[in-house]
């Protein structure tokens, strides 16, 4: 696998085995169904517990039997996980970072003692409840409700684009405290089998195929004060959430694009036109120096990431870099390595046209590339330039 300035030499045994653990799931139980999954638009709901068991939801968060291992090894099992396919990705990116994390930083005891563990094993699967249909890159206009009701809050409102809203136990839905004074927005756990609740699957994506994304709908659905994290007030409990799934996501990306690299890279090798491989001609090779060099510096800027969040000196605006850059060059790069596989680039029996639709995706959410500009512009000038 394509490591060309020897991060591996830097690796300690945990974080090898963590990689090597997920790099053998996903050649065994990702890579062999990954394309009829994303052909029905279906997620392996018979992975969700097994990577529970292997411990890939949140294993960089400590107590409640959570190991607490290294930044690196997170990021290199997003890598690893993403290589598969973004809607693996994506599942253990909401279960631990953006589910787990915020019981984990905000919640109550009694909050942790009950979903922790369970969402840890994946017995039970959480989402998170941002976007809104008229509020996506702009969450802090969110129209939905919290109101104060004796000791019950009263949730009404509507949730889009929610990553496993269908298949989820547990909604971290984030809403308008109104009972409080400037209705600070608070986050609440919600069980999806509550009356008023609803979770409408969204169909006929032409991306993130092997991922189940829906609605949630809340009706006028009431759940008691303790349903409330009270750790957190206002934008930044989600914004907070955001910053662990994006930084697994400038991993993941890498792993896309690192496969895109090899397949390519395999299929210019072994492949003919005019008496020799394509891999022999120039543009075929500039290609590849051209992928190798781009994984090669998001790698860099990924390791750089994990020292830092290491030792509690990552601020957000260097994750908006790496997602900035991540995910562009593994889109760029899926697209590159599927021109070079020709007419069978554009099948699934290949992976790099599935990587590319993905990365439309993941490209858009967790903030939209163009919102990561705008962050990198104001901490550049100090001019905000959003509205
Ligand atoms: C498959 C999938 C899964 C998702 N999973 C989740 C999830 O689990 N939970 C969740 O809460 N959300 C989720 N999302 C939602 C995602 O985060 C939003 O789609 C994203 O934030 C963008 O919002 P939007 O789609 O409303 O686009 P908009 O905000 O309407 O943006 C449309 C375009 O306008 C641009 N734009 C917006 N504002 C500005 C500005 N100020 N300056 C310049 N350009 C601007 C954007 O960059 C974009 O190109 C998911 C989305 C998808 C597609």
């Amino acid at each position: 696998m394509l490591d060309y300035v020897g991060l591996e030499a830097d690796l300690d045994e945990e974080e090898r085995l963590i990689r090597d653990t997920a790099r053998e799931f996903v050649e065994e139980q990702v890579n062999p169904d990954i394309g009829e999954h994303f052909e029905n638009g279906t997620f392996p709901e018979e992975l969700i517990t097994e990577m529970g068991e292997l411990g890939f939801y949140a294993p960089n968060l400590d107590g409640y039997g959570l190991p607490g291992v290294s930044e690196t090894a997170y990021g290199l099992l997003m890598q690893e996980l993403e290589a598969g396919d973004s809607g693996i990705r994506s599942m253990a990116s909401v279960q631990g970072a953006l589910v787990m994390y915020p019981i984990h930083a905000y919640g109550s005891d009694e909050q942790k003692e009950r979903w922790l563990a369970d969402l840890g094993t994946g017995e039970k699967v959480g989402c998170f409840g941002l976007t809104e249909p008229e509020h996506g890159s702009n969450p802090s206009a969110m129209e939905t409700r919290a109101e104060k009701d004796g000791d019950e809050y009263v949730l009404s409102g509507s949730k889009t684009w929610i990553t496993n809203s269908p298949i989820a136990d547990v909604a971290v839905v984030w809403a308008r405290d109104t009972s409080a004074e400037d209705s600070p927005v608070r986050g609440f756990l919600v069980e999806t089998d509550r009356d008023g609740v609803s979770t409408n699957k969204i169909d006929e994506k032409l991306s993130m195929r092997a991922s189940v994304t829906g609605e949630i709908g809340l009706s006028n659905v009431r759940v008691p004060e303790s349903a409330v994290l009270p750790g957190v007030s206002g934008m930044k409990g989600p914004l907070s959430c955001l910053t662990q799934a994006r930084y697994g996501i400038t991993w993941g990306a890498i792993g896309a694009a690192r496969d895109c690299f090899e397949t390519a890279r395999d299929y210019a090798t072994d492949r003919e036109q005019f008496g020799k491989p394509i891999g022999g001609f120039q543009l075929q090779q500039g290609k590849l120096a051209e992928m190798a060099t781009q994984i090669t510096t998001a790698q860099l800027l990924s390791h750089r990431l994990a020292d830092l969040k290491e030792r509690g000196d990552l601020r957000p605006q260097q994750v908006s870099m790496a997602k900035y850059n991540n995910v562009s060059m593994a889109r760029d790069q899926a697209r590159v390595a599927r021109e070079m596989l020709g007419g069978n680039g554009i099948t699934l029996d290949y992976s790099p046209m599935r990587h590319l639709a993905n990365m439309e995706t993941v490209y858009t959410y967790e903030g939209t590339h163009d919102i990561h500009s705008l962050i990198l512009g104001h901490d550049l000038t100090g001019i905000p330039a959003f509205e």
